[in-house]
């Protein structure tokens, strides 16, 4: 038999003159078409096996809220309000975009996010977490850099010269994309009396930035630093950038407190039921609060995203040590099964290292450094010993903490 006679798609009987591609396997052929209908199948039962999607390997802003957050459950713990309200946001920002495109005439405003929570809560993960599912470009910035034309430090501009980076000077695309700007807090001014007690720089710094998150056409230095007359700017348009704030805010919870206590009526007055959960004040956080912080009303304006993140207590610590996709001790776990032994953790190990992680008020970020304080010898011994299996006991990792020099430092910092 001829080529010529079979040479027709096995799956859909298309010949070969009506495809683009046939690829052909043991006396069989495949056109591209079913190719990329195959595709569609398979990323459809991964989504459904795996309680949410995986990571898009295309452009795929289509995933619904609760896709969304599904996601971000795999790689984040707690933090169930601002996880549903990312994932609203992230939903209904896409989905602008997509409207822009079919020229609707109903212009649905972009909704930047701020986040407001501790230092090691999640709020970075969070918002890297879901550039990774959208598979748009990403970049995380700290407002602490920047600082009003003039003065040493950053150009406000500059914010966006790391996500042209990020994506290889693609400006398309960088449209598209999401900022992380951290500590936007430090931007505020000092004090709530503007007149008093007015941080110059805090404010022409937030008015810098203003501009950038109403959405224009910002000259970015491709280098980032200071703007200079003969360097070549790049024009983006920020309009469909997502902008996701996050910051500390110490001491906001008094603000909070004290707006608690004035309020006398509201249709939602918490005072009336009785129920201010006097622990953990965040969760009544409201623009108002932003403003006594000292942000000026128009930033809050364009951060109309409101959220917040709860501190991390000991359950949902030793949660973060095994629970993620890519939980720390999974990758220990995953590292010496390259090596091909088998890794175990004692129970009585992750407890002491929250134990430890506690009491040095190191929160999340300390979980980190602490596993790593532990396991370093044990990472250098491993491989030349042969071993089919090892386990980390509890004394095991006393032992090596208390040894090295972590708990000096810890203690020292
Ligand atoms: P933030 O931006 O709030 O200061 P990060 O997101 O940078 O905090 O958190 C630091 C690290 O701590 C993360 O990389 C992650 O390993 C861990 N972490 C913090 N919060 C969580 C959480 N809620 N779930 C899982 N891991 C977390």
């Amino acid at each position: 038999m001829s080529k010529q006679t079979i040479s027709k798609c096995s799956f859909c009987g298309r010949p070969r003159t009506e495809t683009e591609i046939m690829i052909e396997g043991e006396s069989v052929f495949i056109c591209n078409y079913c190719v990329e209908q195959c595709n569609e199948i398979i990323n459809e039962q991964r989504k459904q096996t795996s309680g949410g999607p995986t990571v898009s390997t295309k452009e795929n802003f289509d995933y619904k809220p609760d896709e969304i957050k599904a996601f971000l459950d795999q790689y984040v713990i707690g933090q169930e309000q601002a996880k549903k309200s990312l994932s609203v946001a992230v939903y209904n920002h896409y989905k602008r975009l997509r409207q822009r495109v079919k020229a609707d005439d109903v212009e649905i405003e972009k909704s930047n996010i701020i986040m407001v929570g501790r230092t090691g809560t999640g709020k970075t993960l969070m918002a890297k977490t879901i550039a990774r599912l959208l598979n748009v470009p990403f970049t995380i910035v700290d407002a602490t850099v920047l600082t009003e034309a003039g003065y040493v430090g950053e150009d406000v501009e500059s914010l966006l010269t790391r996500l042209l980076q990020a994506c290889d000077f693609d400006v398309k695309k960088a449209e598209h994309g999401i900022v992380f700007v951290d500590e936007i807090d430090k931007i505020a001014r000092k004090g709530d009396n503007p007149s008093i007690t007015r941080d110059v720089s805090g404010e022409g710094v937030q008015q810098g930035l203003l501009k950038i998150l109403e959405g224009s056409i910002v000259n970015v230095p491709p280098n980032g630093g200071r703007k200079h007359p003969d360097q070549k700017m790049v024009p983006v348009d920020t309009k469909d950038i997502l902008f996701i704030c996050g910051g500390a805010f110490d001491g906001i919870e008094k603000k909070i407190a004290q707006r608690l206590n004035t309020e006398v009526v509201g249709f939602n007055s918490i005072r009336q039921t009785g129920q201010i959960d006097r622990d953990n004040l965040l969760q009544y956080i409201t623009p108002t609060d932003l403003k006594s912080f000292g942000l000026i009303p128009e930033i809050i304006g364009r951060l109309p995203l409101l959220t917040y993140l709860e501190p991390l207590d000991r359950v949902a610590l030793r949660n973060i040590l095994t629970e993620p996709k890519n939980a720390i001790t999974r990758q220990y776990k995953k590292l010496f099964q390259m090596d091909g032994v088998k890794l175990e953790f004692e129970p009585a190990v992750l407890d002491y290292i929250v134990d430890v992680a506690e009491e040095f008020k190191l929160g999340a970020r300390g979980l980190r450094s602490i596993c790593e304080t532990i396991m370093l010898d044990i990472m250098y011994e491993i491989p030349s010993k042969n071993l089919k299996e090892f386990t980390v006991t509890l004394d095991l990792a006393k032992e090596k903490l208390e040894n090295a020099d972590f708990m000096r430092h810890a203690m020292a910092s």
